[in-house]
């Protein structure tokens, strides 16, 4: 940066928030950031969303962690703590109050030894792989480096592949999908590339809210005659650009695209030529076999979509010329979100709609390094750049790199975050540690997850606040935030950029990898990166820089993007295979990443809702995010400007069921599912169909995970929190 008259300071960065990915240059005053500009990095050209331009004050909130903490004696773990305080959002004082102040010392030789102990204690039981009663969730909000040290780190310490994060909860439907059909998870074309798209589907996903940035280049794309097919249960603001929108019934996401499939395989829709040199030979025979009976006549009563319509669509998308989807949340947290994407990806297949400027799969990337954190191995599937575990050349190079003796890897995958909890309910695992993220808010069923937090042993969180889920630890290490380190994060588009440190972390608040690198010592795993506690400086000679170096040597994706380069070139589109290669915006061009290069068609079958709505539970409850706040709330509800615009939750209901229930907006309900009951306020919503509530999840007072189920989709083991039944009740006059 530069100083300027007014003695302020400007340091160019990543917005910490979603995955567009957008640059920013911060202002500094005094130690401060006082004010954020967009800066015209690839994915935004300057532009920036509420949270990226007002939402950066979190970092200087008097609720910062500064000193390390250690649960007293004499207070135990209860989750009712969670629920207690003024208008029921958790009093910060008494959480606080649950802990002695401790040195770093102390705090990492008890965050170790605990963990340790457990270790010790299976090991001796004969405990491997995924029976090691201890597991780990790294975060998508940390760096790429954060991401690769947080996996390594528990691999190599406890010899288990339970690792994995908030991918989870998102996209991991879709990854998993996208893996078996393409051979990669990643996205083939990056957002921008609407500008060159004819036809653009929008499913499932909310991007004016939760994609803000995106969304300005899809409406600009259909300023330009670009049409928009959206099809998505809520009327969201898209639909005011959208050539046709497809308002389907909740969890109808197969009926409604084996319909479209339907008409391309039976209209001649379908592109052979590129069927017949970029698909597997047999796959199309089948899958137009087995699209037979769906119809868009037989679909329409099931979808609530008209056959014109759906003939209608299906035609245009097919052909384009060039047509792109974008699918998020809506397609993929589903029971048979796994099934939803295989459905998209035949479309694109199909039709030739990937490969080119303009068309192929998108799915939306929620946390501004969801995509990193994945790539890096952060999964208990995969190592570094997806290269599965049940590999024994894969396990070896990084037994190799990593300096563990040949064996020590397992070779099944470990468990997954909800399956963790799970296990940690029923004492299976006894030990964690937690980087940056959110459970007791964040997954499904959040009283059995707060009370799976609860029985553990051992609990280490680290983060930047007292979160909901770092107030059920044992021991806290306070972490410093996203604009106080030097670190890489890859956007939705796999544009790996640099971000820079602006302003110092508060108190003794250090980075996130310096804490992996403390802990890995206590260990005895021998890490000397010599990582700068303090967020460190983008240099050439760094310890972060050594570890980005040591990762990209396990990622082929990554082989020639060196530390020196990111530093020169700031912002780079992986795979970058070697150190002259510009970077690969579009991929999948000619082949596919898979061991003969064509795809795979694989059918998507109907599954049904885990819950669907019935005499005592009439409604469906669809949970996500709303513009102004940030998942579980942690950074953007400490944010001035962001919590000013939405200070209190509420849940959005037709005007109809407002009616019947003789409500006016703004009156509370009592919503009840299963799991529990929360009373909130409601705010009237055209958009979301009678007999559907949207509620966001970003509240600790009402929190929405309180309600949702835990049912997983079989493959990917992501959660249904876009559907389950709910109760909508009136309170009764007092
Ligand atoms: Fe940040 Fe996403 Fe908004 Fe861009 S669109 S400013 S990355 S939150």
């Amino acid at each position: 940066g530069s100083y300027t008259r007014r003695a302020e300071r400007t340091v160019d960065t990543v917005c910490p928030f979603c995955g567009v990915g957008c640059a920013l240059t911060l202002h500094v005053r005094n130690g401060r950031i006082d004010r954020v500009d967009g800066a015209p990095g690839p994915a935004n050209d300057g532009r920036l969303c509420v949270k990226g331009r007002f939402g950066m004050d979190y970092v200087h909130h008097p609720q910062r962690l500064t000193q390390p903490l250690i649960r007293r004696a004499d207070a135990p773990k209860d989750p009712a703590i969670l629920m207690h305080g003024p208008g029921g959002r958790a009093d910060h004082a008494a959480l606080l109050a649950q802990f002695r102040p401790a040195t770093w010392e102390e705090a990492l030789d008890v965050a170790a030894a605990g963990l340790a102990r457990v270790r010790d204690a299976a090991r001796a039981a004969g405990l491997r792989g995924r029976a090691v009663p201890v597991a780990g969730f790294g975060s998508a909000k940390g760096s790429n480096e954060e991401a690769y040290l947080f996996q390594k780190l528990m691999r190599s310490a406890f010899a288990t592949h339970n690792v994995d994060h908030c991918t989870r909860l998102c996209h991991a439907s879709s990854v998993a999908a996208l893996m078996e059909s393409i051979g990669s998870g990643a996205v083939s074309n990056p957002v921008r590339d609407c500008a060159h798209a004819d036809v653009i589907v929008v499913i499932g996903a909310n991007p004016v809210q939760n994609h803000p940035v995106a969304a300005t280049w899809i409406k600009n794309a259909v300023r330009r005659g670009a049409r928009l097919v959206l099809a998505d249960p809520r009327r969201t603001e898209l639909a005011r650009y959208a050539w046709r929108y497809l308002g389907f019934t909740p969890g109808s996401d197969v009926a409604l695209l084996n319909a479209l499939l339907h008409v391309i395989v039976t209209e001649g829709l379908v592109n052979e030529p590129f069927v017949a040199v970029r698909v597997h030979p047999d796959d199309l025979r089948a899958l137009r076999e087995y699209l037979r009976p769906w119809s868009p006549e037989a679909m329409a009563p099931l979808c609530g979509i008209d056959p014109a319509t759906l003939r209608e669509v299906a035609r245009a998308y097919a052909g384009g010329p060039a047509s792109m989807i974008f699918w998020g949340m809506g397609v993929a947290q589903h029971s048979h979100g796994t099934d939803n994407v295989r459905a998209l990806i035949a479309l694109a297949l199909l039709t030739g709609q990937i490969g080119r400027p303009g068309t192929g799969l998108h799915p939306l990337r929620g946390q501004n390094n969801v995509q990193g954190a994945s790539d890096a191995g952060l999964i208990p599937m995969v190592l570094p750049d997806y290269r599965r575990v049940g590999v024994a050349a894969h396990r070896a190079a990084a037994e190799a790199a990593w300096g563990l003796a040949p064996g020590t890897l397992p070779d099944e995958p470990g468990l997954t975050v909800v399956e963790i909890l799970d296990a940690a309910y029923e004492g299976r695992i006894r030990a964690m540690l937690i980087q940056g993220e959110n459970p007791a808010m964040s997954d499904p069923d959040a009283a059995h997850a707060r009370a799976a937090l609860a029985r553990l042993e051992h609990l280490v969180v680290a983060d930047i606040f007292l979160t909901e889920t770092a107030a059920l630890a044992d021991v806290v290490l306070p972490a410093a935030a996203w604009p106080e380190k030097t670190g890489t994060v890859t956007n939705t588009d796999r544009l790996v950029q640099l971000g820079r440190p602006a302003v110092a972390p508060p108190g003794q608040a250090r980075a996130d990898a310096w804490i992996l690198e403390q802990l890995a010592q206590r260990f005895g795993l021998g890490w000397d990166y010599g990582i700068d506690p303090h967020g460190g400086a983008p240099e050439p000679d760094s310890g972060i820089g050594r570890v980005f170096d040591e990762m990209r040597s396990l990622m082929p994706a990554l082989a020639g993007l060196s530390w020196a380069r990111m530093l020169r070139e700031g912002a780079v589109t992986h795979p970058v295979p070697a150190p002259d290669d510009p970077g690969h915006p579009i991929v999948f061009t000619d082949r596919f990443p898979t061991p003969d290069g064509r795809a795979r068609l694989v059918p998507a079958r109907p599954g049904a809702p885990a819950e669907p709505p019935d005499a005592d539970y009439p409604y469906v409850l669809i949970t996500g995010r709303q513009l102004e706040h940030w998942h579980t709330g942690a950074m953007t509800r400490r944010s001035a400007v962001l919590d000013a615009l939405e200070p209190v939750p509420h849940v959005s209901v037709h005007p109809a069921l407002l009616a019947r229930l003789g409500l006016q907006a703004g009156q509370p309900v009592r919503l009840r599912t299963r799991r529990g009951q929360v009373t909130v306020a409601t705010r009237v919503d055209e958009a979301v169909p009678d007999g559907v509530v949207f509620w966001p999840f970003a509240y600790a007072e009402a929190a929405a995970n309180l309600l949702t189920i835990a049912a997983l989709d079989p493959v990917a083991k992501i959660a249904e929190v876009k559907y389950c039944a709910v109760a909508v009740e009136a309170l009764a006059p007092d």
